[in-house]
């Protein structure tokens, strides 16, 4: 049976007995790329595709997003682009995650555990899973560490008539002190190239494995997409110093960003604690069908959605957003005061809760502010929409840095902020900025699509939250190293 590809994962085989759960937690993926690998021209979103994968800590419905090149003279005419993410979460057609998979290969061969065992331990951690299903998988994994790049009839007819690769990398680590499972794929077509479980993940390894890879290959890697840790970028730098590496931008934001991230996560939990009373208001009002009933209940209706709308690091600043929806809710509230005289009893107590919430958590907002005002700046330099030359971002940034340094500020955490970013910014500094490009590499590509979510300050924040929701899939995978 075929590892990927075709309907290797045939219904029949993964047949189950009962309706899958509701997912636990909804992913928006879309591509990076906005513009064709072949002809350069934009790539429009076409469809949307759901599948729901079942990970080692949740069960989840991604939603992707499938781009197609519109011109009908190029080679890709009407050939789909999918999220180049999908291939972290799971293999084509799997429902279960590569970390499944992962640990599922780590207990058999490591642990020298029996299927039956496995699937014990699987439902400990409350995966819902048969034990069939885990007979699969094992099969799927010893398929993925063995038959690939062995079958190079396959490859050749998969990807000469593509042309390129865009190399993925992934760690897969089910546990700590578990081998990694490392698996090299190609983008465009899915394809697993190379898996293989390593005790250590050292520059040497990785090296080895890229270029084995690269041998392999009957076409050239075009493009490079990985996670940000240091093995994997020095790696990809010795075995493909040319190639643009791609996503680098994003983990190092959003390393770089991390202590803004967090004080707006815990600023936006000290605000939530603060807005509990919408239960009891809401409740008051279940038996009313009243106009004024129901005004009420649009406002409760704001502050529950707004309680309820998480973002993901780098650039999603849910709690400053959950700051300014409640801003703005209690001056649509003053507002209606001035015109009418007077609220409702309910409205009244919303407003009370609302002055008293932004007052109590009022000091922590303008750190997490200020921060995402630095953030914001370095992803806009990043993005290039003025389309500068490498070694002019490049200036470009090192102002920002520099102006970043001057800041003096008797907040520890803001001092804490900008010394994490500079600090990762330095160990990033190497990759962060090719010397030898020609043209605007990949990453800059990909932040084009980005600067519309951030251009207009923190207004328009659903299109940043899709936008970003892509990027930081493999944070929520806690697996991934
Ligand atoms: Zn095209």
């Amino acid at each position: 049976m075929r590892l990927v590809h075709g309907n290797s994962f045939s219904k029949e085989a993964m047949a189950r007995k009962h309706s899958r759960p509701e997912a636990t937690q909804q992913c928006l993926l879309v591509p990076l790329h906005e513009q064709c690998w072949e002809c350069g021209k934009r790539l429009w979103v076409a469809s949307s595709a759901v599948r729901t994968v079942t990970t080692l800590d949740r069960l989840c419905q991604l939603t992707l997003k499938i781009r197609r090149c519109q011109n009908p003279s190029c080679g890709w005419y009407h050939r789909s682009y999918r999220p180049e993410e999908e291939g972290h979460w799971a293999l084509p057609h799997g429902e279960f995650g590569l970390d499944v998979i992962a640990l599922i290969g780590a207990l058999r061969y490591t642990h020298h555990r029996s299927v039956p065992e496995i699937h014990r331990e699987l439902l400990a951690r409350s995966v819902l899973i048969s034990e069939r299903t885990v007979t699969n998988l094992l099969a799927r994994y010893e398929e993925l560490v063995t038959l690939h790049l062995t079958d190079q009839a396959r490859l050749r007819q998969r990807l000469l008539p593509q042309g390129f690769v865009i190399l993925a990398l992934d760690g897969l680590q089910p546990d700590v002190g578990h081998e990694v499972l490392w698996v090299l794929r190609d983008c465009p077509s899915g394809e697993v190239l190379l898996a293989r479980s390593l005790l250590s993940a050292s520059e040497a390894d990785l090296a080895a494995l890229l270029r084995e890879v690269q041998a392999s290959l009957p076409v050239p890697i075009r493009g490079v997409v990985t996670d940000g840790q240091h093995s994997i970028r020095n790696a990809v730098q010795t075995v493909l110093p040319d190639i643009p590496h791609q996503l680098c931008h994003f983990h190092y934001l959003r390393e770089a960003a991390k202590p803004v991230y967090e004080a707006d996560r815990h600023a936006k939990k000290e605000l939530k604690k603060q807005l509990r009373g919408i239960r009891p208001i809401e409740r008051g009002l279940e038996k009313r069908t009243d106009t004024e009933a129901q005004a009420i209940r649009g406002y409760c209706l704001a502050v529950r959605s707004a309680l309820t709308d998480d973002g993901r690091p780098p650039l999603s600043a849910s709690g400053l957003k959950l700051q300014e929806r409640m801003t703005a809710l209690l001056a649509s509230l003053t507002s209606v005061v001035e015109k009418r005289g007077r609220l409702p009893r309910e409205l009244e107590r919303l407003q009370s809760m609302l002055t008293k919430g932004l007052m109590a958590t009022r000091s922590l907002w303008s750190d997490v502010q200020t921060g995402y005002h630095w953030v914001y700046r370095a992803a806009h330099i990043l993005s290039n929409d003025e389309k500068l030359k490498g070694a002019q971002v490049r200036q470009r940034y090192e102002e920002l840095l520099d102006s970043m340094a001057d800041v003096s500020t008797s907040s520890e955490a803001l001092a804490t902020m900008l010394t994490t970013f500079r600090k990762v910014t330095a160990s990033y500094w190497p990759g962060l900025f090719h010397p030898k490009r020609r043209r605007m590499p990949l990453p800059f590509q990909a932040w084009g699509g980005m600067r519309r979510s951030f251009v207009g300050g923190l207004g328009g924040i659903r299109r940043r939250h899709s936008l970003i929701c892509s990027c930081i899939v493999d944070s929520q995978m806690k697996t991934m190293v």
